[in-house]
């Protein structure tokens, strides 16, 4: 038998079909590799990432972790259906003692870290910039329904390891996560750097629940000398982390490799279905009428000790706009 090359297909009914060689950025791409039980998704950033982090003029590095937050964000909250919202947000005693990130289904981010630059210094890692704390997921999937929160503790470690954390002791899903960003120069822009950033999650989902066992977590109180339980991974899951683990950094980011083609190169050999795009897009949900809002619900003694010179400027923390009201129209007496 001739064997069917390539191996990509668009949709569960479309024909099989060569990898678009286009690259498409401020997108997530879903794929399977039904042979091998995994599914996941690949995320791509340029644009939009570039808009969210150039409106703060972090330093460096903290543009780096927060871009890595923002990746993951994207990674598993493009799941979320409907209006629904999903909030990441770390709260630790590093450097950068605070992330959020704000994803709106169906495509808006926003995004924006603290940190304390007096202690920066070159070559930290997002481990070393978080320091110990957590990292909450939350999902909001309106207003009839109840928030779900997923905490996990960030003790060192960067964001992927938080994420394989997460899914190992809260969802018990075999996970991998992969995630890069970068700043890129482009030529006749006067050397303006770009930010852009890439990310991979691959998961275990097998039909058979027994085949994602995971080893169960080392018993604390365990008397010394007690074998920790261990079980084998599954050999398709195996060759799933092994096939990840092959990502480099510049291959997540580089703009012209599409997602496709890195997503052939990758799971060629076992054949992958990658799904229709989904669109991102840098927007803020601020708004003059919302900050008025927001104004009105202080106490008035709060209020009044906002007024500076004469006026109450609010400026959005997600998008650096600035509001600028009267003392009358943020209701000071
Ligand atoms: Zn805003």
């Amino acid at each position: 038998m001739v064997s069917q090359s390539p191996d990509i297909k668009i949709t569960p009914e479309a024909p099989v079909r060569a990898p678009s060689a286009v690259p498409v950025d401020d997108a997530v791409l879903a794929f399977e590799v039904g042979a091998l039980d995994l599914r996941g998704r690949l995320t791509r950033l340029g644009p939009a990432l570039d808009e969210i982090l150039h409106k703060h003029d972090y330093p460096p590095a903290v543009g780096k972790l927060l871009g890595e937050a923002i990746v993951l964000t994207t990674l598993l909250g493009s799941s979320v259906k409907f209006e629904g919202r999903f909030i990441l947000q770390t709260r630790t005693d590093g450097p950068v003692s605070l992330l959020i990130v704000d994803f709106q289904a169906p495509d808006r981010l926003r995004a924006y870290a603290r940190y304390d630059a007096s202690r920066l210094k070159n070559g930290q890692s997002s481990g070393e910039l978080l320091g110990k704390g957590h990292l909450a997921m939350t999902i909001d999937q309106g207003s009839n329904t109840s928030r779900y929160q997923g905490l996990v503790a960030l003790d060192g470690g960067g964001l992927e390891e938080a994420a394989h954390e997460y899914f190992l002791r809260s969802e018990q899903i075999p996970t991998r996560v992969r995630l890069a960003v970068g700043e890129e120069m482009r030529g006749g822009e006067g050397g303006k750097l770009r930010w852009r950033a890439g990310g991979i999650l691959l998961q275990f989902l097998p039909r058979a629940p027994e085949r994602a066992k995971q080893a169960d977590l080392h018993p604390g109180d365990a008397p010394e000398g007690t074998a920790a339980h261990s079980v084998p991974d599954d050999d398709a899951w195996v060759e799933g982390q092994s096939l990840i683990s092959t990502v480099e950094d510049v291959e997540l980011i580089d703009p012209d490799l599409s997602g496709e083609r890195l997503l052939y190169r990758l799971f060629h050999e076992r054949g992958v279905r990658v799904f229709n795009p989904q669109t991102l897009r840098a927007q803020c949900s601020c708004s003059r009428d919302a900050v008025s809002c927001m104004l009105k619900s202080f106490a008035p003694n709060d209020r009044a000790e906002m007024v500076k010179d004469g006026k109450v400027v609010v400026t959005c923390e997600f998008c650096s706009s600035v509001y600028e009201f009267t003392p009358q129209e943020a209701g000071v007496e």
